[in-house]
């Protein structure tokens, strides 16, 4: 998976092939679909929510630019998958989650694996987290309205944020950089996420 998907389509940032070595990918799905764990696509992991395809779980960390001291915000834990990521490659992970049992689900799994560096919150990501901001990395892993200005304010100066916007059907991967003059914006392409709902996403229906 890491070479022929991920290294192949030109991530190699360390940090992040590390981690992606070291995570058990196939414990983050269903068992009637392990055996297609560190295949090239999305998985679902029900409640029509998806594991992301690993390269996009590669190319997102990796546009994180993450140092091994930074403290990253995600919303949307879904299977955890990308929280375990994160936490192999940063110091603390707060990973937010709406739907009820992927929260459990997730919550369960990261004791059982020992990552003892993911911080979980069942609620409405959209509003951030307010108590332990500002992080130095933000990363929202479901599709966007519009980024949210709740997420830019808590993050720290030189911090990064990446996020899937636009439309329900499909979006463009957007890097941020918070700095001293203001924010520097790059896009890295389209992408396909299920939706960010809340208030400062779509709503429900
Ligand atoms: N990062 C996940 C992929 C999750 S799919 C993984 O590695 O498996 C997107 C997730 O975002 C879904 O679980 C969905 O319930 C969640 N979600 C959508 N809107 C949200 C919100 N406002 N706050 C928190 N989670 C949200």
């Amino acid at each position: 998976m890491v070479e022929n998907q991920v290294e192949a389509r030109g991530v190699h940032d360390p940090r992040v092939l590390s981690a992606m070595l070291a995570v058990p990918r196939h414990l983050f799905v269903n068992e009637a679909l392990m055996d297609q764990a560190y295949s090239d696509h999305p998985l679902p992991i029900g409640d029509q929510q998806t594991i992301s395809q690993p390269y996009i779980v590669a190319l997102m960390t990796e546009a994180l630019e993450l140092e091994k001291d930074d403290r990253v915000l995600e919303i949307g834990t879904g299977s955890g998958y990308q929280a375990a990521i994160l936490a192999q490659a940063a110091f603390r992970v707060y990973t937010i989650e709406r739907n009820r049992r992927l929260y459990s689900t997730a919550r369960n799994l990261f004791d059982k694996l020992g990552y003892y560096n993911i911080v979980t919150r069942y609620g409405d990501g959209t509003k951030g987290w307010k108590e332990e901001s500002p992080f130095n990395a933000i990363i929202v892993t479901a599709g966007a309205p519009a980024i949210p200005d709740t997420l830019v304010d808590q993050l720290d100066i030189g911090g990064r944020l990446v996020i899937p916007v636009g439309s329900l059907f499909s979006q463009e991967l957007i890097r941020i950089e918070k700095t001293e003059n203001g924010i520097n914006e790059i896009n890295l392409g389209g992408c396909r996420f299920v939706k960010l709902i809340g208030q400062h996403g779509w709503d429900h229906n």
